[in-house]
């Protein structure tokens, strides 16, 4: 039998769905928002609502934003020759931390995992070889996780794009293996970045 009544189980289960929240967390959080003021739990509920419902995928590299393009594609400063190729739209956050990537991005939105029945076909990959068609991007950076799924994912675009003629870089080794960009702190993101070699 639960101490709490059914809707405050409730909300705390909700919460506990959410990644990285733990029961007690959880806990804290609900009793949070039942005993905040009624504006500020509206406001919470409205962020969430309208995030859902304005932001959508670029159509260029398929980052999560308000506007499509995106604000990275399009902004005139940022040097559309040069691609950095990321699994997840959490890793261009990471990227931008480190304030010295002027590139644009593109989005897996996954990495190629037999294992789990991802293939090539199920992630961005036929988007990106479009984009690489028009002969403006010179280098492409493949800033995909140091695991095993996102080094064959690695590798299987090198092999595709190389062909082309364009440079393909890999970050550098710095950040942990099985480890992840968005996790990664900023100076050894920029590290990795900036010791990147040719594959
Ligand atoms: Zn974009």
């Amino acid at each position: 039998m639960s101490i709490y009544s059914p809707s405050i189980e409730k909300l705390i289960e909700n919460f506990e769905k959410l990644p990285s929240i733990g029961h007690k967390t959880a806990t804290r959080l609900a009793f949070y928002m039942l005993n905040c003021n009624d504006e500020t739990a509206k406001e919470f509920i409205d962020a969430i609502e309208t995030a859902r419902k304005n932001l959508k995928y670029c159509s260029v590299c398929f980052n999560i934003s308000d506007t499509d393009p995106c604000m990275i594609c399009a902004n005139p400063k940022r040097d559309k020759s040069t691609i950095c190729v990321v699994e997840d739209v959490k890793d261009i956050i990471a990227m931008e931390k480190t304030h010295e990537y002027k590139g644009v991005y593109h989005v897996l939105h996954g990495s190629i995992s037999p294992m789990n029945g991802i293939g090539p076909e199920d992630i961005k990959i036929r988007e990106l070889l479009t984009r690489l068609q028009t002969g403006e991007v010179k280098e492409v950076i493949l800033a995909t996780n140091p695991r095993v799924e996102g080094e064959a994912t690695a590798m299987y675009l090198s092999k595709l794009i190389k062909p082309l003629g364009i440079k393909v870089t890999r970050i550098a080794r710095g950040i942990p293996i099985g480890g992840d960009l968005e996790y990664t702190d900023e100076i050894t993101l920029l590290q990795a970045l900036e010791g990147r070699m040719e594959v």
